[in-house]
């Protein structure tokens, strides 16, 4: 059996003249050590294009990065808006979109996670210290492997059952995060205050996680929960391929 292909969504780093694209090297690192080949995809590929991508991978990751545009689920910017990249939020939404139609695998982190909801309807906080404060700071500025605070899984979760416990402490960057969860999604980790940590879809035929902690720092420890996420991710991935291959072949007999 050889190793899935999962790509991973990049982002656009530098000034103009002298930008970069690529990804946080931990999520690359996360693919590899749960036994897929990560491949980046970088904004520039467009969003006309973005299919022609996803033809190449089994899986997808849709990572971490700067603000959604609030375009995108009915508002205008506050001022507690941050950085954002209108192509980048075009590229990843057609790739969503065209893993969602054609059921490859999707595994979404922090701004990956809202931009899925957002794609299939719901909206976001724009800054939960201003909109939503609570005694739990969801962006405390610690190292990325620190654990910070915890997340519960609810019972029969794709999450509960990746991460093999009900309750982890675990590392939160976000200032932003769900508001109304889109319909074709259920919650399935909150934080202590309720604020929402994981959710799933509400297609079985379709295997998506999406988290708003960062399940990537934590490659190097063996035993962390976390890696149990990119596990099952490579293994839907490996599962879709296999589907897909016996679909080639009944209509290749059909
Ligand atoms: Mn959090």
């Amino acid at each position: 059996m050889t190793a899935p292909r999962i790509g991973i969504s990049a982002r656009v780093t530098g000034e103009l003249g002298r930008q970069h694209t690529g990804v946080h090297i931990d999520y690359a690192h996360s693919v590899s050590a749960a036994g897929g080949v990560p491949l980046v995809l970088p904004p520039v590929i467009g969003p006309s294009a973005a299919a022609e991508a996803l033809a190449a991978c089994h899986g997808l990751l849709l990572t971490g990065g700067e603000d959604l545009l609030p375009e995108h689920y009915g508002l205008t910017g506050t001022e507690h808006l941050r950085d954002t990249d209108g192509d980048r939020d075009a590229f990843e939404m057609a790739l969503f979109r065209d893993a969602r139609s054609s059921r490859v695998p999707v595994l979404a982190i922090c701004r990956g996670f809202q931009l899925v909801n957002v794609v299939l309807g719901g909206t976001l906080w724009q800054d939960l210290p201003a909109q939503r404060p609570s005694d739990l700071d969801h962006d405390k500025g610690s190292e990325w492997h620190e654990r910070t605070h915890h997340v519960r899984m609810l019972p029969g979760s794709l999450a509960l059952a990746a991460m093999g416990r009900d309750l982890v402490l675990t590392n939160s960057f976000h200032h932003q995060a769900i508001r109304d969860l889109a319909q074709g999604l259920h919650a399935t980790a909150l934080a202590d205050d309720g604020v929402i940590e994981a959710a799933e879809g509400n297609d079985d035929r379709h295997w998506l996680v999406g988290v708003q902690w960062h399940p990537e720092s934590f490659w190097r420890e063996s035993e962390a929960p976390e890696r149990g996420l990119f596990k099952a991710l490579v293994d839907a991935a490996v599962e879709w391929r296999s589907g897909r291959a016996l679909q080639l072949t009944e209509n290749a007999i059909g």
